[in-house]
């Protein structure tokens, strides 16, 4: 087996342009130089940060670091400890219990070097769930029914290998080509885990849309976790808009702890009662009562039986559209001054307001941009973020 220090990323991949940024990686397209096949890849680097956010689970593995897990010889390598992200950690785990799954990313391999890990993804050319469905002008509860299966088919996968996804979104649900019958792929297992456990870092960023009750009050999260924010997801797909609506994320908070959420008679009276009656299940504030991904692949309403054909509503993808567009640029607010915060933090604050890195209106300009973020509930990170 060639080491991993050997073997390097530019040999084996030309990097081309950049398909999108996450708080702790940039994902470029890669074409393989491998055997001369120019297979295009995706390739997440995870950047070295050496800072651990807050809550940020950082699983470690002991010596041996993958060559201890059983894994083909190729992917028997060490990544560095400081290194080992919790994603790594998952994806191999995927890599070994449920790869090749249709609706779950694959991992192809693995390499390290000064700047960070580099993940060599499948490549999803056809975007995001929702940017797709509001480029079409309408579509029928049976199109929404085929999203609905193929995350749970993947959910299914993962939670019968004991991996909770943990960060379900639309976002995180990406087609892998523009064909109308392309495949929905799950992605992004930065905050999954092989096991339930308590996790402090729900709801200090982004959004709480898709957080279960349980995260919230507990922190505790099961595969039932991934159910409920399946529920969100397919109420908006249904609606063009969440079922916890409130203006404040305190407020929004309270929805989700009680489970109080409404079919609204202007936009649920021409939906057939056994999609509401799915979500219904799936919105449970009990995770013990909510059905597992297993049950709901023979629910009715999934296998397409009861989802209506005709279209639905213009006014559903029109809502979706405002949804959708809110939402981005809310993240990428939240990528900008998340990135800007651990630059900080890595350097000093201090340190930084007399050299010449940052310019005092620069580091306002950040705080007054984070205060706007924050100001819809935790005021935790702005205060570390002032200290
Ligand atoms: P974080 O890592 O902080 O959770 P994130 O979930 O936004 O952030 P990443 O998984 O790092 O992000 O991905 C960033 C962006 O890169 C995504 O929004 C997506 O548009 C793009 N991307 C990620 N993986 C792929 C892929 N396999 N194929 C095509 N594009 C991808």
């Amino acid at each position: 087996m060639s080491s991993q220090e050997s073997r390097r990323l530019s040999d084996d991949y030309e990097v081309d342009d950049v398909l999108g940024r996450g708080g702790f990686s940039v994902v470029r397209r890669g074409i393989s130089k491998l055997d001369g096949n120019k297979n295009q890849v995706a390739i997440k680097t995870l950047k070295r940060f050496g800072y651990t956010p807050p809550g940020m689970p950082r699983t470690r593995m002991g010596e041996g670091g993958f060559a201890s897990m059983g894994l083909p010889m190729w992917k028997q390598v060490t990544i560095s400890d400081a290194l080992l992200t919790n994603e790594i950690i998952v994806m191999r785990k995927i890599v070994e219990d449920v790869s090749p799954h249709p609706n779950v990313i694959h991992l192809y391999d693995v390499y390290e070097d000064s700047n960070g890990v580099h993940l060599i993804l499948e490549l999803c050319s056809g975007g995001e769930l929702f940017d797709r469905i509001v480029a079409q002008a309408r579509y029928s509860e049976a199109e929404a029914a085929a999203v609905v299966r193929q995350i749970a088919s993947a959910l299914g996968a993962l939670h019968k290998a004991n991996i909770v996804h943990r960060d379900l979104k639309p976002e995180n649900c990406l087609f892998l080509n523009s064909s109308s019958s392309s495949p929905l792929k799950i992605m992004d297992f930065g905050l999954s885990s092989v096991e339930d456990f308590t996790d402090p870092i729900v709801g200090l960023f982004g959004s709480i849309d898709y957080v279960s009750p349980e995260a919230l009050s507990q922190g505790r999260i099961s595969s039932a976790s991934d159910m409920w924010s399946l529920g969100v997801i397919m109420y908006i797909l249904l609606s063009g808009y969440p079922p916890f609506h409130a203006t404040s994320n305190r407020e929004k908070q309270k929805l989700i702890l009680a489970g109080e959420f409404s079919f609204y008679e202007y936009s649920w009276k021409s939906i057939s009662s056994s999609a509401k009656q799915l979500i219904s299940s799936l919105l449970t504030v009990d995770p013990q009562r909510r059905p597992t991904a297993q049950e709901i692949l023979s629910h009715p309403w999934v296998i397409g039986d009861s989802a209506k054909q005709d279209l639905m509503d213009s006014e559903v993808v029109s809502r979706l559209q405002s949804f959708n567009a809110r939402r981005k640029f809310r993240a990428a607010a939240i990528a900008s001054v998340w990135s800007a915060t651990m630059f900080l933090r890595t350097k000093k604050l201090r340190t930084l307001l007399g050299s010449h890195d940052l310019s005092p209106g620069e580091l306002e300009n950040l705080r007054m941009n984070f205060k706007k973020i924050c100001a819809n509930g935790d005021n935790a990170t702005l205060s570390e973020f002032e200290e």
